[in-house]
């Protein structure tokens, strides 16, 4: 049986930020730092129970290295069906709520608060707003969202909903 994606923490290495944002985007928990050093990747994955994605066969090789997935294509599409092969994503249930920033779980927000902070047809059009509380970004739903749904299920395929 696979893994569950939406059940396991990930931290990937600093080829694979385009995959990272998708992950994130579909709700999967990955920490990523594009000028971390492989020790210290090492060392967080280990401390922190996370699973390494890396296209590095060299970091796969250093001692301490625990569970990870080495990702060989260098094309997103790719680079998504080869973690869904072995961790699975059978929802988009978890999809935007994570900050694709910085990988905090986003807040549900009032719309009253945001006035200011947000271009006023958006005001005026969207009600759905979410925040990382983290990093100070602003989410709500809209064109990009729609077509970064439509990618992810193209991708995921067998989704239950
Ligand atoms: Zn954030």
């Amino acid at each position: 049986m696979k893994k569950k994606a939406l059940e396991t923490s990930f931290i990937a290495d600093s080829m694979l930020g385009k995959l990272t944002k998708w992950l994130r985007l579909a709700g999967v928990d990955v920490e990523y730092d594009k000028y971390i050093e492989d020790d210290i990747l090492i060392k967080r994955a280990q401390s922190e129970n996370r699973v390494i994605l890396t296209r590095d066969r060299s970091i796969v090789k250093r001692k301490g290295v625990g569970v990870h997935l080495l990702i060989w294509s260098d094309h997103l599409a790719e680079q998504l069906l080869e973690f869904i092969q072995v961790y699975e994503i059978d929802t988009l249930e978890n999809a935007f709520t994570r900050c694709i920033r910085c990988n905090t779980v986003l807040a549900e927000v009032k719309k009253d608060s945001l006035s200011g902070q947000i271009p006023p047809y958006v005001l005026k059009t969207q009600d759905e707003f979410r925040l990382c509380n983290r990093c100070g970004r602003i989410y709500w739903a809209g064109t990009h969202r729609e077509n970064a749904e439509g990618f992810l299920r193209k991708v995921i395929g067998n989704l239950k909903d």
